[in-house]
């Protein structure tokens, strides 16, 4: 028995305990970060090694009912949860939205084969996904244009991008949970095109794939679609993101998400889904209620990188997790999603690990939703229900769609 393995049974033992180790021979004292306080103090010797080492909690913390701030590493952003306020048992009845029928084409929506846009344009009868340049686009292409001489109290650069939308499915009464599989490879297919071929022009430095659903998020057509956007500049959640993956990298010489994702599959407790290349999981920082993220296995930096193996993987996620979503509170789940990679054109991104993010706005039930105001626009973001909590109840919602129970 050496030290190493004397330790690893302890850490077996009583996983996340708070313990001090003394090592009596060199004097030296371990601190271990532990979430039970209820465990006795042991004695562990060994005489081969002439290892003695005493261990107790010293903790009178409880991470699952006392108020805390958790760390998002990717941000540093603080996040402070308050898990005595949600105690109460789940009642487990929730509200159910009205059965949402809609047609499989409406003749007024402008995403769907053969109708007109707003601007004039007819789209194509489209048979998988269809892209195409947003209409309203939030950014343009306007060349390559100089600004003033900066100003230290009044700053404003060029933003120059392309904005696409595109449509998931032909069928206007589909969600990403409710179409098969091999539909949901070709979106992602049409992901890594429509990256690559982007990616290919110079000024286009960062390029954010999204998707906002439901009304509650502000998403006007329920049609299922999804928006790409480009751009010259890159965004500062990104640069921040990047930041600290790159120091991780640059201390650790593995991603950060990478050493990140080797705990949590240790602990188990948060995670939701798994397949040979993706884990689904609610991050120990989640700001919302039902924050999820996508995490790939193998170290990329961005969608270009996956094979067809990890591309049907994460179609497969994907749809996993957004079924679950929809089981939930038996509703079309609303949430921003979006994927965060590693800029272009930008030079050495090492560190940038893929992941995609879930932001969901809803609590306990279709409709009562979170709001992130007051000492959530003031101060920190803030959090009743516990992220192990959230991830139990991902983890026990049914991977079939309530839709297909029949
Ligand atoms: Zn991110």
């Amino acid at each position: 028995m050496n030290l190493r393995t004397v330790i690893e049974s302890i850490l077996l033992k009583y996983p996340l305990f708070y313990m001090s180790i003394y090592l009596l021979k060199f004097d030296v004292c371990f601190h271990l970060c532990c979430d039970k306080s209820d465990k006795p103090p042991v004695t562990l010797s060994c005489d081969k090694c002439r290892l003695y080492i005493e261990y107790k909690c010293d903790m009178n913390f409880d991470i699952t009912t006392d108020p805390h701030t958790r760390i998002d590493i990717l941000t540093g952003e603080r996040i402070l949860v308050s898990p005595h306020r949600s105690k109460r048992p789940w009642q487990g009845q929730v509200e159910k939205h009205s059965a949402d029928s809609r047609p499989a084409h409406d003749p007024t929506c402008y995403l769907c084969p053969g109708n007109h846009r707003a601007e004039g344009d007819v789209n194509p009868g489209y048979t998988d996904s269809f892209v195409f340049v947003n209409d309203y686009a939030a950014l343009l292409d306007t060349g390559d244009k100089q600004a003033a001489a900066e100003d230290n109290l009044f700053i404003a650069t060029p933003e120059r991008g392309i904005c696409k939308v595109i449509c998931f499915s032909p069928r206007h009464d589909l969600t990403l949970a409710e179409m098969d599989i091999s539909a949901l490879i070709k979106v992602v297919d049409v992901w890594q095109d429509e990256f690559r071929a982007l990616s290919t022009t110079e000024w286009i430095k960062y390029i954010q794939i999204f998707e906002n659903k439901g009304a509650m998020m502000g998403c006007s057509n329920p049609h299922p679609h999804g928006q790409i956007w480009a751009q010259s500049g890159i965004p500062s959640s990104i640069e921040r993101e990047g930041q600290r993956q790159q120091d991780y990298y640059q201390r650790h010489g593995q991603t950060m998400l990478n050493a990140y994702l080797t705990a949590e599959k240790e602990r188990g407790e948060r995670l939701i889904v798994e397949n040979e290349s993706h884990v689904a999981l609610v991050p120990f920082w989640a700001k919302w209620p039902f924050e999820t993220m996508i995490i790939s296995k193998r170290e990329v930096q961005t969608i270009l990188e996956f094979t067809a193996e990890e591309k049907r993987d994460l179609a497969a996620i994907l749809r996993d997790l957004t079924v679950r979503y929809d089981n939930l509170f038996e509703t079309s789940f609303p949430y921003s999603a979006g994927m965060h990679q590693a800029p272009v054109n930008s030079g050495n991104q090492r560190g940038w690990h893929w992941h995609m993010h879930f932001y969901p706005p809803l609590l306990r039930s279709a409709t009562v939703k979170k709001f992130m105001v007051g000492y959530e626009m003031l101060a920190d973001a803030q959090r009743d229900i516990t992220p192990e909590v959230a991830a139990e109840r991902l983890q026990q919602a049914s991977d079939v769609h309530y839709k297909r129970k029949g």
